[in-house]
């Protein structure tokens, strides 16, 4: 385009000069600056119909694909063992949350509302595995951000919007997409107020974020920086409505059986106490978790008011562990079956050596997660060897397994 001396320093499409725009990108006959690029991008997303509008709709989601509650659950019982009423709920939330994307607009008042879930139970439990495998289902961007990272704005951490990133991040930048996602927030118990004053002096990781979260999960249009990190003046922002992004919220609350209790008994003293009372499981109180035991807890009402499906899971028993070692589609065991089998080799594992493994997890109070680190113990050498050896068929023998972990020492996995 024409002449380099007029033109320099001009954009070619509007005309604006560089002292005018952001900043201007040169090309072989003319510049374009940041915000004719920004249009032209937008007009290349329309016209391929990705659709680049933070619209907080257009799905192509199809009620009849959509798959039903019970098969939700099914699906989930593949992958996680146990944990029954976490599932229902996931399922039925997951679904409904659906069936909202599809509503259409008009007709009737009736506006169904987004169903953000809260999962409470010890950690290693499978609520990220839950909230990871429902994400696999139903093919949506699906990110996990951890909520000990996030601190009001203006401290040190992350900005609240920077959950939105990761998110876009999965998307490909495809916003569209994203506004339609899945957002896990781990370890939202460790942004509860400390203590029950609040605000004497600044709660810089815990009332002030909650409040900042608020915005995110009630639904609303979300400045989010791209790169994520801390939001700057000149930096770009993407618009992200929330309105149709599901939150699962996951958190161990450590000590809230107590506050669950104290509940129960205030409550059942007096008429009726006796029988209810005896209808009580101590060893597992978690089941009884009520939403004001969140508000003792230390979440502020209007969140919990925001993650209306409120569910938990049970701690992990042997029979628990032993079933998440072998029965899972992708269990621990089986994986190493097919990390042996690429080396031609079959792997058998004596029935003794399962329970020889469950045993140690519980011994060292290892949870699930322990599991795959007393099976890598174990089989560390013999994965070292077996590849240069001409074996067809490998059995891990009980005898082997004890030598193994006689070996190492297993205390130092209780801090893994
Ligand atoms: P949480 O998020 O509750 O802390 P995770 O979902 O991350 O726990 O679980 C850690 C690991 O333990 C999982 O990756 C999985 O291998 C195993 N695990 C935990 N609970 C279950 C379960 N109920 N069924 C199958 N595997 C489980």
């Amino acid at each position: 385009m024409a002449d380099s001396k007029t033109n320099k320093n001009k954009c070619s499409f509007c005309g604006r000069s560089e002292s005018e725009v952001g900043f201007l990108i040169t090309g072989m006959n003319g510049y374009i600056c940041d915000s004719c690029a920004t249009q032209a991008y937008e007009i290349t997303q329309e016209a391929m119909g990705i659709g680049q509008k933070s619209t907080g709709k257009g799905t192509n989601l199809n009620l009849k694909e959509l798959p039903k509650p019970v098969e939700i659950k099914k699906f989930l019982d593949q992958y996680i063992i146990g944990q029954t009423d976490a599932k229902r709920f996931l399922s039925v939330s997951v679904y409904n949350h659906y069936k909202r994307l599809l509503q259409k607009d008009g007709g009737d008042d009736v506006e169904i509302e987004k169903s953000n879930i809260i999962m409470v139970g010890s950690t290693g439990t499978g609520k990220t595995l839950l909230a990871r495998t429902i994400a696999k289902l139903l093919h949506v961007p699906f990110t996990i951000v951890d909520a000990t990272v996030l601190t009001e704005a203006g401290y040190v951490g992350e900005d609240i919007e920077s959950i939105l990133t990761r998110l876009l991040q999965v998307a490909d930048y495809n916003v569209a997409e994203a506004e339609q996602g899945i957002v896990f927030i781990d370890e939202i118990d460790k942004i509860a107020r400390k203590g029950d004053n609040p605000s004497i002096t600044r709660d810089v990781s815990g009332e002030g974020v909650q409040q900042g979260l608020l915005k995110l999960l009630e639904g609303s249009v979300v400045n989010v920086p791209p790169q994520g990190g801390r939001k700057h003046p000149d930096q770009k922002m993407i618009p992200v409505n929330t309105k149709n992004i599901l939150f699962i919220c996951g958190g161990a609350f450590d000590g809230i059986e107590k506050k669950i209790a104290q509940r129960l008994n205030t409550h059942v003293v007096g008429y009726n106490a006796s029988q209810k009372s005896a209808a009580i499981d101590k060893n597992n109180m978690m089941q009884y978790i009520a939403p004001q035991d969140l508000k003792s807890f230390g979440l502020i009402p209007e969140i919990i008011g925001r993650l209306p499906v409120l569910t938990y899971l049970n701690p992990l028993d042997r029979m628990a562990l032993r079933a998440i070692l072998t029965e899972p589609k992708n269990s621990i065991i089986k994986q190493y079956v097919k990390l042996f089998e690429m080396d031609g080799v079959a792997l058998t594992f004596e029935d003794a050596v399962y329970e020889y493994i469950v045993d140690k997890a519980v011994e060292y109070k290892l949870g699930a997660r322990g599991l795959r680190s007393i099976v890598e113990t174990i089989m560390m050498d013999v994965m070292f060897e077996i590849p240069s050896e001409d074996k067809k068929e490998y059995e891990v023998t009980l005898e082997y397994a004890k030598t193994q972990l006689d070996k190492a020492n297993l205390a130092r996995l209780q801090t893994a």
